[in-house]
Order: C-alpha cells, then structure tokens, then sequence
C-alpha cells in the first residue's frame, strides 16, 4: 500500500490542467475575471477532495507505530513475527496506512477494541506484503461480529458462517473466528486471510477461484488448470486442503491462500504448481518467511490429521 500511486499523480496532473484549461477559455472568451475566481474554487475543490486520501495516509505514516501496537502484532500474528527488521516496519507501515483509510467496526457499526483492528489489519499486511504497489481488494471496509458464528440473516450466535466475503459488501469476520486464526498459526485456518482471497478473486464481478484482474491471461489460465485440479481431489476427499474446499472452486483457492500464508510447506510438498502459483501471484516466497522447523512439526501432526480424516 502506498500514500499515493503513480497512476494517481498521472491523473492529478491531467485533472487539474484541464479544471484550468476550461477555467481560462472561459474567463478569454467571456472577458469577465469573474472566472479566474470560479476556476481556482473549483480547482481547490477538486484538490481537496483528491488529496484526502494520500493526506490521511501521510499523516499516519508521520506517527510511530504505538508500542502496544507492536506487542499484539508480536503476541497474535506469526507473519510479522518472522520477519526481519525491514519487513517488520513495512509490516507496521502497511498497517498504519489501512487503519487510516479503511473501517473495521462491530455488527451495527459500533466501536471494536485495538486488538480486532490490528488482526483485521494483519491479514491485509501479510497478503499484500509482497505487493506494495497493490491496493486492497475491498471497498467497504471490514465488520467483526460478536461471537463465533452468524446466519445467513446476520443473526450473531446462530448458523455456521465464520466470515463473510461478497461483492459490493463490507468484509465480515466474526470475533472468535478471528482470535482463532491467529491462535494457531500453522493449522491453515485463518478467517482473515480466506475472506481477503475471495475479495481478490471476486474482483472481476464472479467467484471462480481465479483472481484473474492482477494476473496476465496466459497466468489466469494456468491457476484455472491448477486449481480445478485440486478442487477435484478435494472433492474425492484426497486434497491436503481438506474437504471444504471441494464445495467450489472458489473455496479451493480461499483455503490454498490461508495454507499459503499460514504453513507454506504443506502447499509445497503436496502441490508444487499450485505454490509456485500463489507465490507468482502474491510475489511472495512465504517459505522463507516461515520457520522450517515449525512447518516439519506441523506437517507431520497435519498428516495425521489428514489420515484421520480419510
Ligand atoms: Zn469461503
């Protein structure tokens, strides 16, 4: 994430050339400098308004990351744990810059504590770390629900979502599901990551398993064939994603994106392609990031947990 994009400058350039453009061929050909007045209005105006977002990011880069801030981030997010100094204050920056741009409220929009903000947060850090020219992939903001569960009527406490992701919709994730996703930082499951990976792959208006807007066709393809793939054998009950994400394909790459940020080395070794997917994807090689020796373990209680399960 960035305060302000190249592209952004481009069109600040251009938009306000030709606010003074038109304002100028306005006030020569009425001869009344009534205009030079309107012009500069509108010129500060649309400055104004263009300048909110990158202002509201400068300013919170202009802070220090609160030392409470990092004592969470170092306590609940694995991520930022394993990475190096530089990392880590990117890490932190990309944070800033998301929690001065983006809600992360409670069910009715009510207030939600520190630590709900920088989990939320986290999960956008660590998919975007290898991406700092990319924006996130939502547009409204993120809600966290009481409790675990939610139906599909948004009752808190009953039916079985964790987390919701839909187009032209808030990101929802319940409070439980998200002190969970970061209790246990090897077991695949992270509420956050999942929801996020759907927004990538909605972004082109269908749910298909394909975040095809940021890849090249030629790309777009190969992940279609290595995720249909997967998708079957998780469908036949023989995927190391588990059978979840046999539902679609969609569900394959969301669960494919939390073992990919979570415990890389179980994706690795069970579907090289589909790593070197995420990988090219995300711009991310999170096996360095991740410690060997706690994947090894991991990889092993997973396999049993897969055993079991078969
Ligand atoms: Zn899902």
């Amino acid at each position: 994430m960035q305060v302000i994009y190249k592209i952004d400058i481009l069109f600040l350039g251009i938009y306000s050339f030709l606010v003074l453009l038109v304002g100028t061929v306005f006030t020569i050909a009425s001869q009344n400098l009534l205009f030079i007045g309107v012009t500069l209005l509108a010129e500060i105006i649309y400055l104004f308004f263009a300048l909110k977002r990158p202002y509201k990011r400068y300013r919170a880069l202009r802070q220090s990351t609160p030392k409470e801030w990092k004592q969470i981030l170092t306590q609940c997010s694995s991520f930022y744990r394993n990475l190096d100094e530089e990392g880590k204050q990117r890490f932190e920056r990309d944070i800033r810059i998301f929690l001065s741009n983006f809600s992360v409220e409670g069910q009715r929009r009510q207030p939600v504590d520190i630590k709900m903000k920088l989990l939320v947060a986290s999960g956008f850090a660590a998919l975007l770390h290898g991406r700092p020219e990319w924006e996130p992939p939502i547009k409204d903001g993120v809600l966290v629900y009481p409790g675990e569960r939610f139906n599909r009527d948004y009752k808190t406490g009953k039916g079985i979502r964790a987390g919701q992701a839909a187009i032209n919709s808030p990101l929802i994730v319940t409070e439980k599901s998200l002190e969970k996703s970061f209790k246990n930082p090897d077991d695949g499951f992270n509420v956050i990551y999942h929801e996020l990976a759907h927004y990538f792959d909605m972004e082109d208006g269908r749910a298909e398993g394909i975040p095809s807007t940021r890849m090249s066709p030629e790309k777009a393809r190969q992940m279609k064939t290595i995720i249909h793939r997967e998708w079957q054998k998780a469908q036949a009950g023989h995927s190391f994603l588990g059978t979840y994400a046999g539902t679609n394909e969609a569900e394959t790459f969301a669960v494919a994106v939390e073992f990919f940020f979570e415990n890389p080395y179980i994706v690795k070794i069970n579907n090289p392609n589909l790593y070197d997917a995420l990988k090219d994807f995300f711009n991310i090689d999170t096996i360095k990031i991740i410690p060997p020796l706690m994947i090894h373990e991991t990889h092993e209680k997973h396999k049993r947990k897969i055993k079991k399960s078969v």
